[in-house]
């Protein structure tokens, strides 16, 4: 569903990303784990296109993506992105924040889109909350709204940087049911998270990144009990 060839990003001087193969395919969940500074947020920047990589490929859906020739916008359609910090238009009440990019980039009608949007506040459990304000919501319900918000572009793909790092840890569980009955629908999804309980009940595959180079790429049981890369028992140690 997505793939990185050889990608490279740099920040002027400070190479970040050193080379990432990835191969993530429908209905996967992977699981990105890696210290700080690691270059776990660059990754998925680049991956819907809100950094641009000086090297290397990105096929999305087995398309090569020409960030010269494409029509970005549509790229970030099919490769949605949940952010820390909600990024919600506080302006905007639940329902106009969720069909807003429908509307605007999808060109779907209004009607249609609002009908939508009500399934997806169903599906994340707020069905009461369409015409309130961001402001009046919780992290967790913020949280909730941002990922009904994507979903509404049908992404092929969905992106989630540290979603519950924001969050209240008694908010923390409503998100990742949210994130659980995604995958378990089977959306094909990126995750960076430090919940390792997810990792370890979620995860097809967990990649840790160390100083922009991927240094395990494995399934949880063997991540988590048969892990002998030395950064690795340093990052668990650390987690745990
Ligand atoms: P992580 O998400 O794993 O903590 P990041 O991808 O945010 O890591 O950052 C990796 C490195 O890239 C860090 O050294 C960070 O300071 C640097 N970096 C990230 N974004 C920028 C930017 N826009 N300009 C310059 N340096 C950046
Ligand atoms: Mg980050």
């Amino acid at each position: 569903m997505i793939t990185t060839k050889n990608l490279h990003k740099s920040f002027g001087d400070l190479e970040v990303l050193k080379g990432i193969d990835v191969q993530v395919k429908p209905g996967e969940v992977v699981v990105l784990v890696g210290v700080s500074g690691s270059g776990k947020s660059t990754f998925l920047r680049c991956l819907n296109f809100l950094e641009v990589a000086q090297e290397g490929d990105i096929l999305v859906d087995g398309r090569k993506i020409d960030r010269k020739k494409d029509d970005l916008s549509k790229v970030r359609a099919e490769v949605g992105m949940v952010f820390q910090h909600f990024n919600l238009f506080p302006h905007k009440t639940v329902l106009e924040n969720i069909i807003e990019a429908p509307v605007i980039v999808k060109k779907i009608d209004k009607t249609e889109a609002k009908k939508n949007a009500l399934t997806l506040l169903e599906k994340v459990g707020l069905s009461d909350k369409a015409e309130v304000y961001p402001n009046k919501l919780s992290g967790g319900q913020k949280q909730r709204v941002a990922i009904a918000r994507a979903l509404a572009m049908e992404p092929k793909v969905l992106l989630f940087d540290e979603p519950t790092s924001a969050l209240d840890p008694e908010l923390v569980g409503e998100v990742l049911q949210v994130m659980q009955d995604l995958a378990d629908d089977g959306m094909t999804m990126i995750v960076v998270t430090h919940e390792m309980k997810f990792a370890k009940e979620v995860a097809s595959r967990i990649i840790m990144l160390d100083e922009g180079r991927i240094i395990e790429d494995a399934d949880p049981e063997t991540f988590f009990n048969h892990s002998t890369n030395e950064r690795t028992q340093q990052f668990l140690e650390m987690v745990n």
